[in-house]
């Protein structure tokens, strides 16, 4: 392998940038030729990309974003947009790729690896940590940091007055950052796409939680929660049904993608992507690198697309017994 193109794509996620710079560093490390594709799959289309040497990526290790920016490219999803981009990558003489996004980006290497013969590798860069083959993805961990610092705020403000906030946090398919957030500051409850609790039981948790004299209540609200209301429309249902709460709702969006990485995210994707480019130089590709038991691992991407995630119910059960 004479040369590798890097790209990030989909939601961009904090540490991204370290990945960029490991990718780029371990090229140097292994003199190989490296490249970076910008936003994602459209820019490999477009031929739009820039030669990375170790100097190019100095300094960017500590910052949120994606230097080589994300895209989301409704192109790349038809034949036609990943014949261009193949055509593309002959051009620029690219002979493999390391691929940094999640399962919708991961599903594009499969379809160009298969249709163009481009070996490829995945690195799980998301802040949803909805990833099978890895513990983690790079950004969960920020993201988590930077809900718990926010719902910590919203904490002084709601004991101040006595109320109840419904923060709504991202993860439309998953509840992870929704449940360990939600432990890790102390949320009252915490409602998540895996799991329905009805409404009753949050009623009934509420009611209980007010008995026992706490001065506010904290509900920790996944975007894609089962229970069928958004976050506003639970709010209103809990204000018709238990009147003497003020409940008020916080939606943290897209602050929980930005920040400086936390140094857990920085050495993920740091080992991460050393892992990636070693791989396609021993001549390993389709597979995606993930970290299992703290040790970096690598899965094949059909298998890690295939599984579901999992999230670890159990943290449910525990945030029950700490709100008692
Ligand atoms: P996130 O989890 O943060 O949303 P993602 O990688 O899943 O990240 P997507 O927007 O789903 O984000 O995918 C990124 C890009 O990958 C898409 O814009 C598209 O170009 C490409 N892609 C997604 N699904 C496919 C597919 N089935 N076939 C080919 N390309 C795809």
């Amino acid at each position: 392998i004479k040369k590798i193109g890097v790209l990030t794509s989909g939601g961009d996620a904090p540490g991204m940038n370290a990945a960029i710079r490991a990718v780029v560093r371990a090229c140097a490390y292994y003199h190989t030729e490296c490249v970076g594709f910008y936003r994602g799959y459209q820019g490999m289309i477009e031929g739009d990309y820039i030669a990375l040497n170790a100097r190019s990526v100095r300094n960017i290790l500590p910052y949120g974003g994606t230097i080589l920016q994300s895209a989301r490219s409704k192109e790349f999803k038809t034949q036609e947009g990943r014949a261009k981009a193949a055509e593309k990558l002959k051009e620029a003489e690219v002979d493999a790729l390391v691929l940094i996004g999640g399962d919708g980006t991961f599903r594009g290497g499969v379809a160009l690896s298969k249709e163009h013969d481009i070996p490829c590798i995945g690195v799980p860069g998301t802040i949803d940590n909805d990833i099978s083959g890895t513990n983690f993805t790079i950004g969960y961990d920020t993201a988590l940091n930077t809900v718990v610092e926010a719902i910590d705020k919203i904490r002084d403000t709601a004991s101040s007055h006595n109320r109840l906030f419904f923060v709504e946090v991202m993860g439309r398919d998953a509840g992870f950052i929704a449940l360990n957030s939600g432990i890790g500051a102390g949320a009252e409850e915490i409602l998540i796409p895996e799991e329905d609790l009805g409404l009753e039981r949050l009623l009934d948790s509420l009611e209980r939680s007010r008995r026992s004299g706490k001065t506010s209540s904290i509900v920790v609200v996944s975007e894609g929660d089962k229970i069928g209301k958004n976050v506003f429309e639970l709010a209103e249902y809990v204000k018709e049904n238990l009147p003497y709460y003020d409940a008020k709702v916080t939606v943290l969006g897209h602050i929980q993608r930005g920040g400086k990485p936390t140094c857990f995210d920085r050495v993920l994707a740091s080992r991460l992507c050393v892992k990636a480019v070693e791989l396609l130089m021993d001549g390993k590709r389709d597979v995606m690198v993930g970290i299992v038991n703290n040790d970096i691992t690598y899965t094949s991407i059909s298998e890690a697309l295939k599984t579901e995630h999992t999230v670890n119910k159990d943290l449910l059960r525990i945030s029950d017994i700490l709100s008692t």
